[in-house]
């Protein structure tokens, strides 16, 4: 259950009952009174009461959720960044990034969209998979929109069929958007061709727009704003995630070991926050590695050390830029046999494994 005074006061939907964590969270503030709602000596992270109060609502304001559903790969955490102003979801060339269902909340005079970014469908090999592939099938029913995400640069696929059907069998109403039309060649009618097909049996409306190169993002949310109902606001304006900062600071230590390491490395690491003290100047983050394979270890800490200094400087640049001031960052590296095949060790590890 979503469970916040705050929230609740906002008006949740009775489809808002994820079990999930409270918007203690991200915002878009200064970085001085940023730290402010950050989390205290012991790590813990403030309670909501310290958030701003949600407004009320002005006439003719809408709002809702809009779920990112897209094959792996196509753009859907690139977009939600793009779209809330700040880095919440770790991107990258390799696929499965996007692990848990991450909220990227963006408030403007007329509307509030929560983008529901979710791990892209896929057919599941490993216990991970099947929690990852069955989050995101949820939040196709726990959404009032849909924005369905395809690579515009190579020709639809069977997968991109795949996720049409199931869309296609719920009433939520769906966009086709196409994204990364930086990469289409100038003679793109085979391409459009296989989208507007795509499209086609389901009425969906097409919109062209690149989340890296920042093009057509304007009407794509004029698109998606005009299919929210009139509602409250659910979350304070300024806020733009609803996971807390340690979630976003283990994302970003995982981001650079998916960049920096071997392929068998990225999708068998999961990262534990074990303690955040904040100085005035300086904070101070003891975070571990948890892989599954002593012979991962090895990797991740590379000779001397040295892959996991490079790992532990590029996330800490990151985190820096998070939380807006300076950082210490100790990595440690630990092995757990099998933890994707285990449910309780993927809750434990922050991962959002329903029943
Ligand atoms: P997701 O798995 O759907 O969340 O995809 P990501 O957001 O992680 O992006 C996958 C890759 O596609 C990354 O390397 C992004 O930089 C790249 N990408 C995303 N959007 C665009 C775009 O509009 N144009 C281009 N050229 N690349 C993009
Ligand atoms: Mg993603």
């Amino acid at each position: 259950m979503v469970i916040s005074g705050q929230v609740s006061g906002g008006g949740y939907r009775s489809h808002c009952c994820y079990p999930d964590k409270a918007p203690e969270s991200i915002r878009t503030m200064p970085p001085s009174i940023f730290n402010q709602s950050g989390f205290n000596q012991s790590g813990t992270p403030l309670s909501a009461s310290a958030a701003t109060p949600i407004p009320d609502a002005p006439a003719g304001f809408r709002s809702g959720f809009v779920g990112l559903i897209g094959r792996p790969n196509v753009g859907k955490s690139t977009l939600m960044n793009q779209l809330v102003g700040q880095k919440i979801a770790i991107t990258s060339p390799v696929a499965q990034t996007t692990r848990n269902r991450l909220r990227g909340i963006l408030t403007t005079t007329e509307a509030q969209i929560v983008f529901v970014d979710t791990p892209g469908i896929h057919k599941p090999h490993h216990q991970l998979g099947t929690v990852l592939v069955k989050n995101a099938k949820m939040a196709i029913h726990a959404v009032d929109a849909i924005l369905f995400v395809v690579d515009g640069s190579v020709v639809a696929g069977g997968g991109d069929r795949y996720i049409a059907e199931l869309l296609g069998s719920v009433s939520t109403p769906a966009i086709l958007g196409i994204n990364k039309i930086d990469q289409q060649p100038s003679d793109c009618a085979v391409l459009d061709d296989s989208y507007a097909a795509l499209a086609a049996p389901y009425g969906w409306p097409q919109l062209k727009f690149s989340a890296l190169s920042v093009q057509g993002l304007d009407p794509l949310l004029q698109a998606l704003v005009e299919r929210l109902e009139p509602g409250p606001y659910y979350y304070p304006p300024d806020l733009v995630t609803d996971q807390p900062e340690r979630f976003i600071m283990g994302e970003l230590i995982r981001e650079q070991i998916l960049r920096l390491t071997r392929e068998e490395v990225p999708h068998s690491v999961a990262i534990a926050i074990d303690r955040v003290d904040e100085d005035p100047d300086i904070t101070r983050i003891l975070a571990t590695i948890h892989v599954e394979r002593p012979s991962q270890k090895g990797i991740a800490i590379g000779k001397g050390g040295r892959m996991l200094k490079a790992i532990g400087s590029a996330a800490r640049q990151q985190i820096q830029k998070l939380i807006a001031g300076k950082v210490y960052l100790e990595l440690f590296v630990k092995v757990q046999p099998k933890w994707r095949q285990s449910r309780t060790r993927l809750a434990e590890l922050g991962y959002r494994v329903e029943k």
